[in-house]
């Protein structure tokens, strides 16, 4: 047994008679006719289907459904994440707000989202790289266990 390679006309964003936009969580009613490589698909908004379609097409296999959802967006990816993360920490006062901003900078440079542009005593001035938004940040001076408690914190909050 051999198999045709074929494939099926998509669902179209209209209503076949009407025009009506078929959105998602509308029902709506799909015809399929044709055979082997050829099949004609016809969309219809219930209303139509009520008033035409299911006499048209009295003798044809037929489904209604209910247009999903469009799949939600990608989820977002570490870095962006951080950048989201930073800007929120960036106009937070205290310290481990500071601490945690330091720290996201230090990661999203060498992930090349941030760019170093000048440092001055102790003072760093990065660039985000997509948005070409300018901030500066003060060196914190953080003990090795200090560092890595941070980094655990981060590790969960951009998992
Ligand atoms: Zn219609």
């Amino acid at each position: 047994m051999t198999h045709m390679p074929f494939s099926l006309p998509i669902r179209s964003n209209t209503c076949c008679i009407g025009q009506e936009p078929l959105e998602p969580n509308q029902e709506i009613v799909s015809v399929l006719i044709g055979s082997k490589d050829s099949y004609e698909r016809f969309d219809y908004c219930v209303d139509c289907w009520e008033k035409e379609g299911k006499e048209k097409h009295h003798s044809q296999a037929y489904w209604r459904f209910i247009i999903p959802e469009k799949p939600a967006a990608p989820p977002k990816t570490r870095d962006e994440k951080a950048l989201i993360l930073l800007r929120e920490v960036l106009v937070q006062e205290e310290k481990p707000a500071r601490d945690l901003a330091w720290i996201l900078s230090l990661y999203l440079e060498r992930r090349e989202q941030l760019i170093k542009r000048q440092e001055k005593k102790g003072t760093l001035f990065f660039e985000i790289v997509d948005t070409q938004e300018m901030f500066q940040i003060a060196r914190q001076p953080l003990s090795p266990t200090e560092m890595i408690v941070i980094q655990q914190e981060l590790k969960s909050k951009l998992s």
